[in-house]
């Protein structure tokens, strides 16, 4: 029998697995080797054999090249493959066969994949209802589906709908007209590519005589009508009341169904900053806040670890930065800056804001307790002490809160390992939101002070040379983090000044 095979290696990209591997150097003396490949799924340490869901092309065994493609493995779960080498003689004698060590890969999020395979399923002169096959579904990874349409030769004008389910129905279509209708599927790794377009056609008007159900019909949806209109109306006076109270924000150039990632609110549009605190975070009270150490110092004051008791809710452990009482106008005002971006955000790869305090001094920003602190430390702290695959699913979450704040028309222009927090779990999250810079303790010369702060190192070469701060800037930054994070938090470009 032949030795086992060596140097098994993988490449993963959402749930679809590559695996390869180097022949045995002992191939027994014989041409017939074969490799059998043996997924296992496994919960902590205990292991079972993979469902028939897992789909191995061109097979799990008898196979003579060394590589194999996995499919249908589930987000979130870990698996291991181990490859075996066989030949004619294999089971034979005493020997036992020999398998290369197994591999450990753990599975993330899925990735979105194309949506295919339309069907409609009713139309009638004002709508149409499509579905449409959706992705084998086998994880707890949520898909979602963006549906794009509009009227055939009318492409600037479309609607775009946001959907929980593999189907939709256009409703208040022109008859006897072509729509156009695009759809892709959306995973917590971002939008898939649209499908192609397809199209579908609404009945003409049903011109046949008027039946007295139909009447009845009629006068109803009239009357429907005018209730509707006089709701509106209300409706429209109440809301342009209260927009003159509160600043507008652009939803972009087309008709959007349903505006399903709103951009965020900054402060800049109001007056006065503490409004636009109060709509975006919570006031607490602060008898509810305890303090317990210092675990850092901010750019406006001490960092520090304490606990959040909130009337009939359990003790929650935070950390509080607070604005020192020597603060200046801009400090404040980046302070509550600070809080109220992070209040407009929800995802698990950004940093929660619990609430904050600015009734009372000091003010206080209070956010979810990261055990691990900052990335760049906890890294050169835990030097050679994490797998690739952990930093690279590190990197993959740092990815995924940058991708919902750049659907948020939100460009943080600070990405650094500095400015991710760690939790025990090793869960990666964004922080630091609202680059304003005033740092007077930057021994390390990071931000360069040229009209305005800029951190040479992490910024890209159009933002350092015209200011042009975009999500693409944002994504040359990532580079550098992803380069700090492969390094263990080695400083980006070593020694070179930042001239240089
Ligand atoms: P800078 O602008 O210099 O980054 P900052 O005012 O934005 O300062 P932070 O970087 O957010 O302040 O906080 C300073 C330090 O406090 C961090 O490096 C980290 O060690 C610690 N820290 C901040 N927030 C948290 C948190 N949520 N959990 C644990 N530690 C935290």
């Amino acid at each position: 029998p032949p030795s086992a095979p060596r140097n098994v290696s993988f490449s993963l990209i959402g749930t679809q697995l590559n695996l390869w591997w180097q022949p045995p150097s002992d191939h027994g003396g014989r041409k017939d080797l074969t490799y059998t490949v043996f997924c296992q799924r496994c919960h902590f340490l205990s292991c079972e054999p993979c469902e028939a869901g897992v789909i191995f092309s061109p097979s799990a065994s008898g196979l003579t090249k060394p590589a194999v493609d996995v499919d249908g493995l589930e987000a979130y779960t870990n698996y291991t493959f181990a490859v075996e080498a066989r030949n004619g003689v294999s089971g034979m004698g005493p020997a036992p066969q020999r398998t290369a060590p197994a591999v450990w890969v753990a599975v993330g999020h899925a990735a979105p994949v194309t949506v295919s395979q339309f069907v409609l399923t009713q139309r009638d002169d004002s709508s149409l209802s499509v579905s449409w096959l959706a992705p084998r579904q086998r994880s707890r990874t949520s898909v979602e589906y963006e549906v794009m349409f509009f009227e055939k030769g009318e492409e600037a004008r479309y609607t775009v709908k946001h959907l929980l389910e593999p189907n939709v129905t256009l409703t208040d279509l022109q008859p006897d007209t072509a729509y156009l209708l695009r759809v892709r599927s959306i995973t917590p790794l971002g939008p898939g590519p649209y499908s192609p377009e397809q199209e579908f056609r609404t009945l003409p008007p049903d011109t046949g005589a008027l039946s007295g159900g139909v009447i009845v019909t009629i006068i109803f949806g009239v009357l429907l009508f005018i209730g509707l209109l006089l709701g509106l109306f209300i409706f429209c006076r109440k809301q342009g009341r209260r927009r003159q109270a509160r600043p507008d924000y652009n939803t972009s150039g087309f008709d959007r169904e349903k505006v399903w990632l709103k951009p965020y609110v900054d402060l800049q549009p109001y007056d006065d900053p503490s409004r636009g605190v109060l709509e975006f975070t919570k006031e607490l009270n602060v008898s509810c806040v305890t303090m317990e150490n210092v675990i850092g110092e901010g750019e406006f004051g001490e960092v520090y670890r304490g606990s959040l008791r909130l009337p009939g809710k359990e003790r929650i452990v935070v950390a509080i930065k607070t604005l020192k009482s020597t603060y200046s106008d801009s400090q404040w005002w980046n302070f509550l800056r600070e809080a109220t971006i992070m209040g407009q955000f929800n995802h698990p790869n950004i940093v929660r804001l619990e609430g904050v305090v600015t009734k009372r001094r000091p003010m206080m920003i209070i956010t979810e307790y990261m055990e691990n602190g900052a990335l760049d430390t906890f890294l050169r702290e835990n030097e050679e002490k994490f797998s690739p695959v952990q930093l690279v699913s590190m990197l993959q979450g740092i990815a995924s809160g940058m991708t919902y704040l750049s659907e948020h028309n939100y460009v943080h222009r600070d990405l650094a390992a500095r400015n991710i927090l760690v939790t025990r779990s090793l869960q990666c999250k964004v922080s630091d939101f609202g680059l304003s810079r005033i740092l007077e303790n930057d021994a390390e010369g990071t931000y360069e002070t040229k009209g305005g702060k800029i951190p040479i190192r992490w910024t890209a070469p159009e933002a350092i040379a015209h200011r042009i701060f975009t999500s693409a800037s944002d994504v040359w930054s990532f580079g550098i983090v992803m380069w700090e994070v492969l390094s263990f938090g080695d400083k980006p470009y070593g020694n070179m000044t930042n001239q240089e």
